[in-house]
């Protein structure tokens, strides 16, 4: 910081011209994220409740109640009655809140938490954070949890279970019925990481949703994680953590001696009500019909990609579960660095040695198509 201030015209230029040197969404390149163009409408929200703070919610009714009602939202979509929730900052936060809760509940010495091979890696720093040893499940041939695993691995230092619907890497849908089962037999909570898939599985068709059961219409799902900042459409930061039951609460209560309200449940103090709003107008502007508009064309683009590229000789590592795309080619490492210098945004999994791509509502068919064509020209060259 300078000791005289600046004229604001000349900040403002400044800024311009570093945000125009930013990756954007709008030309489509960006393939590896799961993160979007927020809508609209979550902009014009986001921007109107810049002042809003969550940490202090008697001083912002209005935005505690939106808070609240998207909860609720999600809680209607996800099939949980009463439960209870917070926007929080984003996937990581609200798997910390799950695990959290679920480890003081529990009140056992050197508590671990069973997780499958493929969980999300901020579970690796929640866990670091909190003190539980990470115990890992196996997968089967399709990528998903191995049942027989987890519940071989159940001891009385398990506090909780976690699952995926939609993992990071291939989007797949662990087989959460079957460890609801497990869960509800040995009385041990089991947490559903639906960061991604949580804003998308309830719109695909019915006989998929069917297929790929995840939500708390399954007895033994005490918490799940979704994030509107993702599927969502919504400003960052903006994840979700919902609790089957309310009186959860209770083991993760922080009495605040001089806030508004005695009492604060987020592991953040601090925070902003601007992307909970954002997202309470992104759920009032497209309804659910918008969503499930979204998501079919995110749904048909993953489609026609992964055929597109079997076509070209490649090999998928799965048939995509959701809007996420993997296949391999001769030299999967080299072909995503190719890619790279020719503008896309892809990710190489060294785990799986291959090439992701995620297929997010920003991505059109006209991106997808010019994609393709520099893909196959890369492949045919290696
Ligand atoms: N869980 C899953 C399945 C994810 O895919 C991600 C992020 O991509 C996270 C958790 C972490 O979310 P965030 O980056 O919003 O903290």
């Amino acid at each position: 910081m300078q000791d005289k201030g600046r004229r604001r015209r000349e900040v403002v230029a400044d800024l311009k011209k570093i945000l125009a040197e930013e990756t954007n969404y709008r030309d489509g390149k960006v393939l590896s994220s799961m993160c979007t163009r927020p809508q609209p409408i979550a902009k014009k929200a986001h921007s109107m409740f810049l002042d809003s703070n969550l940490g202090d919610p008697g001083l912002f009714p209005g935005s505690r109640k939106l808070e609240q009602d998207v909860v609720h939202s999600l809680s209607e979509l996800l099939n949980c009655e009463d439960g209870a929730g917070f926007v929080v900052s984003g996937g990581t936060e609200a798997n910390l809140m799950a695990l959290w809760a679920a480890r003081n509940r529990a009140s056992v010495s050197n508590p671990e938490v069973i997780v499958p091979e493929s969980v999300h890696f901020s579970f690796d720093k929640v866990c670091n954070v909190l003190g539980i040893r990470l115990v890992y499940a196996g997968l089967d041939g399709d990528f998903r949890v191995n049942p027989q695993e987890v519940e071989d691995r159940i001891t009385k230092h398990t506090v909780a279970i976690v699952s995926t619907a939609g993992t990071s890497e291939l989007g797949v849908v662990d087989p959460i019925p079957k460890l609801s089962e497990i869960a509800s037999v040995h009385g041990v909570h089991l947490h559903v990481d639906a960061a991604l898939g949580g804003l998308v599985i309830p719109f695909l068709e019915p006989k998929l949703q069917t297929r790929l059961a995840f939500d708390f219409q399954l007895g033994g799902v005490k918490s799940l994680t979704v994030d509107p900042h993702k599927m969502g459409m919504s400003t960052i930061p903006a994840g979700a953590i919902l609790f089957r039951d309310k009186r959860i609460l209770e083991c993760i209560k922080t009495i605040t001696p001089y806030l508004s309200e005695t009492t604060q449940f987020t592991f953040a103090g601090t925070r902003s009500g601007a992307p909970a709003v954002a997202t309470w107008a992104v759920f009032e502007s497209l309804g659910r019909e918008g969503f499930k508009k979204t998501v079919k064309r995110c749904m048909a683009l993953t489609a026609f990609l992964s055929k597109e590229i079997e076509a070209a000789g490649l090999r998928l590592v799965a048939e995509p579960t959701l809007n996420i795309v993997a296949f391999r080619t001769s030299s999967s490492k080299c072909t995503a660095d190719h890619l790279k210098r020719k503008g896309w945004f892809v990710s190489y999994v060294p785990r799986l040695d291959c090439i992701r791509i995620v297929v997010m509502p920003h991505v059109l068919r006209r991106h997808a198509e010019a994609f393709l064509k520099d893909l196959k020209e890369t492949a045919k060259s290696e």
